[in-house]
C-alpha cells in the first residue's frame, strides 16, 4: 500500500506510478491541469510572436497590403476593360439612351411603348383630318416646374389650343 502525497488517499502500489508517490488519479488530474496551461501559454506565445513580427516587419507588410490593394484594382479595371470591349454596342446604346433621356428629360424607367403609343393615337387623329399635337401637361422647360418626357405626362390636343400655351405652367 501506498499514500498520495497529494490527496493522502491510502492504495495498492497498483494504483501508483512506480516512481511518483501520486495516485492514478491526481496524476491524471495534474497532467490535464498542466496541459491546459501549456496550451494557453501557447496560444499567448504564438500572440506575442505574430504581433513582434508584424512590429517587425510593419513597413514591409503595410508596402504588401498596399500592392496587392492595387494589383486588385487594376485586376478590376482590366476585367472592366474586357467586359466593354466584348459588349461595346450594349455599352454605347446605354450610353446614348441615358444622354437622349438627360436631353429629353426622359426617366430611364419611362415606358417608351406607351409613350410610342401616345404619338401613334396623334398620327391616327391627324390621319382623320384633325390637326392635333402630342403636348406636355407640365411643359419639359417651364419656369416654375420641369416636367417628364413620360406617357402620364403627354396629352393629345388640338394644335391651335398647343400653340397658344407656349411654355407657360399654371401653377
Ligand atoms: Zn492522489
Amino acid at each position: 500500500m501506498k499514500t498520495c502525497i497529494h490527496c493522502g488517499a491510502t492504495e495498492p502500489q497498483s494504483k501508483f506510478h512506480p516512481r511518483y508517490n501520486q495516485c492514478d488519479r491526481c496524476r491524471k488530474e495534474l497532467k490535464a491541469k498542466m496541459g491546459r496551461a501549456y496550451r494557453a501559454l501557447n496560444v499567448a506565445a504564438g500572440k506575442a510572436k505574430k504581433a513582434a513580427y508584424y512590429q517587425a516587419n510593419k513597413e514591409r507588410l503595410l508596402l504588401k497590403s498596399k500592392q496587392n490593394r492595387a494589383s486588385r484594382v487594376e485586376e478590376a479595371r482590366e476585367q472592366k476593360k474586357l467586359h466593354y470591349r466584348g459588349n461595346k454596342a450594349a455599352y454605347l446604346e446605354a450610353s446614348s439612351r441615358r444622354k437622349r433621356c438627360k436631353k429629353d428629360q426622359m426617366p430611364v424607367w419611362a415606358d417608351q411603348q406607351k409613350i410610342a403609343e401616345v404619338y401613334k393615337d396623334a398620327a391616327e387623329f391627324r390621319a382623320a383630318g384633325l390637326d392635333v399635337h402630342v403636348d406636355h401637361i407640365i411643359p419639359l422647360r417651364a419656369k416654375l416646374a420641369s416636367g417628364l418626357h413620360v406617357h402620364q405626362n403627354l396629352t393629345i390636343k388640338l394644335a391651335k389650343w398647343n400653340d397658344s400655351k407656349g411654355n407657360k405652367f399654371d401653377v
